[in-house]
């Protein structure tokens, strides 16, 4: 909380004294975010204060951030392409495996062309406002954005973003998957002349480990002129048989309009992101992404490993079943011991506790029994839905799954969380 007034602020001084304050309000209030060192490299078990843990606070979810093959691409790419570029894209900052990967994939989501970014946050702000900003030779027009209500920073950011340099753009968050309120929403909007309207999800919400209803949102877009955006970064590599997300867990492959997703997650875990849909729409925004056209290009050593990320889920899916089967596993031995979980086939598999205290005492506790894992409270989540969330990998063994159920069992029973 803020106590000062903004009056009381009158020199840098003061402004460096209330930041100070601020700080030590939010470590009061326990909202305070402390980042414990991983004393290593990540992987399904790392290095935590000289102890080794079990990591279920991790996107990496197929184990690729430190995969062998994954450090050879990005050795061998360091030394065939180099370190940086110092350039921008269209400066020059392109080599031929910008346009590989680019290429490789819009063919794995089945779309024309793909455009890369520094990160996915950067692409989410990007598209939107982008496509939304421009007349497109029209004087007056009024676009729409019906966007979930969970959906991710970035594109809430986007849709902030968008609607400060295009004020044409109205909002309508929806409320978190409901498809019914957005279906009357189109309805009723249906009249109103709209140029452009846009319905944004996630594929795979972070909090909750769910999937977006992908097919009715494929028919109400359809249905109503409706362009559909959809975030895969949590859905990439983790559902779908073959890994290529939340279209394909849903039977509606090839029927999304523009997808984003992130290589920093299952994809290898460092850094990038990208939007890949029809060539029109990738070819305007290489023109007028203000993060593509004035932000760095991705590094090669990256761009490389990303092709091999790719290049090993298209030779085969064992990692995504590997991943299921673990997942599989981990939800059902929780639940057996008598946790709450938020039902689904995602491997985020949040553990509900209710009050935020007590998952603030069960992270500690279980990172002292060797599992590293994050509780998440109000304001992230609503108040009185505290929970842990873990996150499942295919780098994990059995033994390393087992490990972290007989801590949770010891600690949730310590602190009578389950009997
Ligand atoms: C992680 C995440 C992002 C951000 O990805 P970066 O590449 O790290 O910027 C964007 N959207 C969603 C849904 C995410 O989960």
């Amino acid at each position: 909380m803020v106590t000062s007034t903004p009056e009381s602020i009158k020199s840098v001084k003061d402004l460096y004294a209330a930041l100070g304050k601020e700080v030590s309000s939010a470590k009061q209030n326990k909202t305070y975010k402390y980042e414990v060192p991983i004393e290593g490299e990540q992987n399904g078990v790392v290095t935590v204060g000289g102890k080794s843990a079990v990591m279920l606070a991790s996107n990496n979810y197929l184990g690729l951030a430190n995969h062998p093959r994954i450090k050879e691409a990005a050795k061998s790419g360091l030394e065939r392409w180099g370190f940086g570029m110092a350039s921008v894209r269209f400066l020059c900052g392109t080599q031929p495996i910008h346009t590989q990967l680019e290429q490789k994939i819009a063919e794995f989501f089945g779309c024309e062309d793909a455009i890369l970014h520094s990160s996915c946050f950067a692409a989410n702000e990007a598209f939107f406002t982008a496509l939304l900003s421009h007349g497109l030779g029209q004087q007056d027009y009024k676009d729409v954005i019906y966007s979930d209500q969970l959906n991710h920073a970035s594109i809430i950011d986007g849709v902030r973003l968008c609607r400060i340099v295009a004020k044409s753009t109205d909002s309508r968050p929806y409320p978190h998957n409901q498809i019914a309120t957005l279906k009357q929403w189109l309805e009723e909007d249906d009249g109103k002349g709209y140029r452009i309207k846009v319905i944004a999800t996630d594929g795979v919400f972070s909090m909750e480990g769910d999937l977006a209803p992908l097919k009715e949102l494929v028919d109400l877009a359809s249905k109503h002129n409706a362009l559909l955006f959809v975030d895969e970064s949590h859905a990439t590599g983790a559902v779908g048989e073959t890994g290529r997300g939340t279209p394909e867990a849903l039977g509606v492959q090839g029927k999304v309009d523009v997808i984003s997703g992130t290589l920093g997650k299952a994809l290898g875990g460092a850094a990038g992101g990208f939007i890949t849909g029809k060539q029109e729409l990738i070819e305007f925004l290489r023109q007028k992404s203000r993060p593509y056209t004035f932000s760095n290009t991705v590094p090669p050593p990256i761009v490389c490993a990303a092709l091999e990320a790719f290049k090993m889920l298209e030779e085969d899916n064992s990692l995504v079943l590997k991943l299921n089967e673990n997942t599989q596993y981990f939800r059902k031995e929780i639940k057996r011991l008598g946790f709450t979980i938020l039902e689904g086939v995602h491997p985020i598999v949040p553990v509900m506790l209710g009050e935020a205290a007590i998952a603030m005492d069960m992270s500690r506790d279980l990172l002292e029994h060797g599992v590293y894992v994050k509780g998440l409270w109000y304001p992230v989540v609503p108040q009185g839905e505290a929970r842990l969330r873990a996150q499942i990998s295919a780098a994990h063994s059995i033994n390393d799954l087992d490990l972290c159920l007989t801590a949770f069992e010891k600690v949730g029973k310590k602190l009578g969380v389950i009997s």
